[in-house]
């Protein structure tokens, strides 16, 4: 059991479109913070007057627990006291730490696929490379690791489902018996959560197809008897069940979409990310094309679609004959 008055939603702002995060303290055994907020001064002014106004100080805080990697959720950890707990899934490390190397890697790996999924040269020279630091991060990293089926004792027992799809680094936290969930950004009030591509990490061969694993994940937390999801943006969400079917049959139908584009002719993922995408596509390039690529990456899974190559190592997308006839 998580009694409600022991939770305190904090809602700060963060430089991105969504305009602000979702921050929990959560007065349990250990006085603990669910994600931190961007490493920004307007951020930080927010969360130290609302802590005031519940009652505390930043230094009070003695334990973090990041749902995954993104700053918004991660990139206040410096401003925290030297000896406070950080909680996390162990594929949050390389983006907390950002040694030299991993920054590099990462940048490379973002260019390498560019080109391999279509994307003209022009605008790869224009893909940002983050020399030092991310962008509103710290470089602090975990005190500890958890994953898939721990339990947090300082904190009501909490229960760690491993959630990945949006970050792989994803968690949600779960007190069976009264249906609670913290769920950061695996499900949305208003608007879908986009999975986001990463490169494979410690020596995997292949990268993670983030959609699909979203799509399990959302599944997953359907059959829950959730009573309440706290998200990282926006409101709680109840109908936990009815929130995942519509965002699935969204998703679902978006598929379709792009399954009549290459019915046409074949394409490559960056010609698929401009049709769907013509608006916004090139002020938002990496997120659209993650975008697309999960949509492609759900229906090569589907066996619809294959990957072939046209010419220079560029891919496109052809449809599987014997399959689009049935
Ligand atoms: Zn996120």
């Amino acid at each position: 059991m998580i009694p409600e008055n022991k939770i305190h939603q904090i809602t700060l702002p963060v430089p991105y479109a969504m305009n602000t995060v979702n921050v929990f303290l959560v007065e349990g055994d250990l006085l603990t913070l669910i994600d931190t907020g961007t490493n920004t001064p307007e951020t930080l002014d927010t969360l130290k007057s609302e802590l005031k106004r519940i009652g505390y100080q930043l230094e009070d805080i003695e334990q973090i627990v990041l749902t995954h990697h993104h700053p918004d959720h991660a990139g206040l950890l410096d401003e925290f006291k030297e000896d406070v707990k950080i909680l996390g899934h162990e594929r949050n490390i390389p983006y907390l730490t950002q040694e030299q190397s991993f920054l590099d890697y990462y940048y490379e790996y973002f260019v390498e696929n560019a080109m391999i999924y279509g994307v003209p040269e022009e605008f790869v020279k224009k893909m940002p490379r983050t020399i030092e630091k991310m962008p509103y991060t710290s470089k602090r990293s975990l005190t500890d690791i958890i994953g898939e089926g721990d339990r947090i004792d300082s904190l009501f027992g909490l229960k760690v489902l491993y959630t990945p799809g949006h970050a792989t680094s994803h968690i949600s936290l779960y007190s069976e018996d009264d249906g609670i969930v913290f769920g950061g950004d695996l499900l949305l009030d208003k608007v879908s959560s986009n999975p986001i591509l990463e490169p494979p990490l410690n020596g995997e061969i292949e990268r993670v197809k983030p959609l699909l694993q979203y799509n399990d994940s959302l599944q997953r937390i359907a059959e829950l008897p959730i009573t309440k999801l706290y998200t990282g943006h926006g409101e709680p969400v109840t109908d936990v069940k009815g929130l995942v079917e519509s965002r699935l049959d969204k998703q679902k139908a978006r598929a379709d979409k792009v399954l009549e584009m290459i019915k046409k002719q074949p394409l490559t993922a960056f010609e698929v990310c401009q049709m769907l995408f013509p608006k916004i596509y090139q002020k938002q390039l990496s997120l659209t094309l993650s975008e697309t690529i999960g949509q492609l990456d759900y229906l090569e899974n589907l066996g619809f679609i294959r990957l072939s190559e046209r010419n220079n190592g560029i891919l496109e997308y052809k449809t599987n004959e014997h399959s689009v006839s049935q």
